[in-house]
């Protein structure tokens, strides 16, 4: 990989300093990594009418995926007020899983000297046909 996960952290951190949280005032920071070893942040976005709001994955994801890279090898989620490694929402999973199923996530909080790492297969068992043959 080109970055290090404490790297790719590092980043998510710096992205969720910019988070837009003034409702829930939990600041979230991603940091993707894809293929081509370009990086790719977001932050949680709010709304006050709560469903337009967007996670920092999805912005991240996104972002990504609008600039034509979709070849997902990392995601580094950091929650900045959040006292334990912090692990995507079951909407990003499940947009994660569109595009990887090997992509290895990184989970961190406040403390980012502990995270934890799962692939997308993990977060989200079961998410194909192929899963359920028997
Ligand atoms: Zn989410």
């Amino acid at each position: 990989m080109k970055y290090t996960y404490n790297e790719l952290i590092d980043f998510a951190v710096e992205a969720g300093r910019k988070s837009y949280s003034p409702y829930s005032q939990f600041r979230v920071g991603a940091a993707l990594l894809t293929a081509s070893g370009n990086v790719f942040t977001g932050c949680n976005i709010e709304n006050r009418s709560y469903s337009p709001t967007v996670c920092a994955e999805r912005v991240a994801i996104f972002k990504a995926v609008s600039e034509s890279e979709s070849d997902i090898i990392a995601l580094a989620v950091v929650g900045l007020d959040c006292d334990y490694p912090l692990p995507p929402c079951g909407v990003c999973r499940q947009v994660l899983s569109e595009f990887s199923k090997n992509a290895v996530v990184i989970m961190a909080g406040r403390d980012t000297s502990v995270f934890k790492t799962a692939t997308i297969s993990d977060l989200l068992p079961f998410d194909a046909l192929d899963d359920l043959k028997v």
